[in-house]
């Protein structure tokens, strides 16, 4: 196969085009047999399910090369069953899971020109998300839905050599108790937006959700999850209902655990601990992990000992075991890694 001629060393991360991708139709109650098409553009109804009350949910994942010359992706099992819990919450059909997987390998392998050469530091971006497609006027859940997923060649989520980045404590929630926090739905980002706009507009890279209801407890970012060093070298990460559940997170977690021997917990994490951890970094599949060098809160800095010129000692072990484990330098645990070809 040959790969398309692309700069892959100076991608961004914004849309680019690729040949193929894959649709799956549900009506009268059930899926249809699912296909790989041409066309890139969706046609319909103006009183769509999705366009009215947003009924939406998405998935994102990478597929990219080793070191010895496959195509893989990264626990796309993982994602298939996130995405059920997503559907089931927001009153949608399930995809079947074993159906996601296929169709992210069907996806990929027919756009494998795209998919950026082992060392570029490149991926393909996959995003598998599904809409009511229906008209729907009085408020209630689609009959007629569309399972979709494309893909599109992005760059390293740092340019030029990851750097530690300052984010501020929001003013905004991001998620409500018993609300759609935990699963993956476009609404959660809609409602994030101004949030992160005022973060950028006020020179923050991000912003630190607190816990809507007494604002004393971390929760994550727009897009990412926390997890922190403490002085004496223990992972530490929230435990919240109402944070979207990670699987980069649950892959370090593990990895803290079984391959560095670290003692990991998952529990409530105060605001006022923060300026006690040694390290922190946001956990997510655009960046594995992005290290925090600083959180401000209403002008009060809480600088992390990790500094902001490097990663943290302990998250750099992490980021580096991790990122072994995906690009085949070290064995990954079973199930791991789904080779594509
Ligand atoms: C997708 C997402 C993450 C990161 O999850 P990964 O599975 O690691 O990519 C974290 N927080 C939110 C709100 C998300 O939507």
């Amino acid at each position: 196969m040959e790969k398309k001629n692309l700069d892959w060393n100076n991608l961004g991360f914004s849309y680019v085009q690729t040949d193929k991708r894959y649709v799956s139709n549900y009506k009268d109650g059930k899926w249809d047999d699912g296909a790989l098409i041409d066309d890139p553009n969706i046609v319909m109804n103006e009183c769509a399910g999705v366009l009215q009350y947003a009924q939406t949910v998405f998935e994102g994942m990478k597929a990219y090369t080793t070191e010895d010359g496959h195509i893989v992706t990264f626990r796309p099992d993982l994602n298939a069953s996130r995405m059920v819990d997503s559907a089931k919450r927001l009153e949608m059909p399930v995809f079947p899971e074993e159906r996601f997987v296929d169709a992210v390998v069907q996806t990929v392998k027919a756009n494998a020109a795209y998919v950026p050469p082992y060392g570029s530091g490149a991926t393909l971006y996959i995003r598998p998300y599904m809409f009511g497609i229906n008209p729907v006027i009085g408020v209630k859940p689609a009959d007629e839905y569309q399972f979709r997923v494309f893909t599109t060649p992005v760059g390293p989520y740092f340019k030029g050599g990851v750097k530690p980045i300052t984010i501020c404590v929001s003013d905004f929630d991001r998620a409500a108790p018993h609300g759609t926090g935990h699963i993956k739905a476009g609404l959660n980002y809609a409602m994030s937006l101004h949030a992160i706009v005022t973060a950028h507009a006020n020179g923050f890279d991000e912003n630190m959700y607190l816990d809507s209801a007494t604002r004393t407890k971390v929760e994550e970012t727009g897009g990412a999850n926390f997890l922190f060093v403490t002085k004496d070298n223990k992972i530490v990460t929230p435990h919240s209902s109402t944070i979207l559940p990670s699987i980069t997170r649950r892959s370090l977690m593990y990895v803290a655990e079984h391959y560095l021997g670290l003692e990991v917990e998952e529990r409530d994490v105060y605001f006022d601990e923060v300026k006690d951890f040694a390290e922190c970094g946001l956990c997510g599949t655009a960046a594995v992990i992005s290290p925090v060098g600083k959180v401000v809160n209403h002008g009060k800095e809480i600088c992390f000992p990790s500094g902001m010129e490097k990663m943290g000692p302990t998250i750099q072990k992490l980021y580096d075991t991790l990122t072994g484990i995906q690009m085949g330098h070290i064995e990954a645990p079973e199930g791991w890694i789904k080779v594509i070809e």
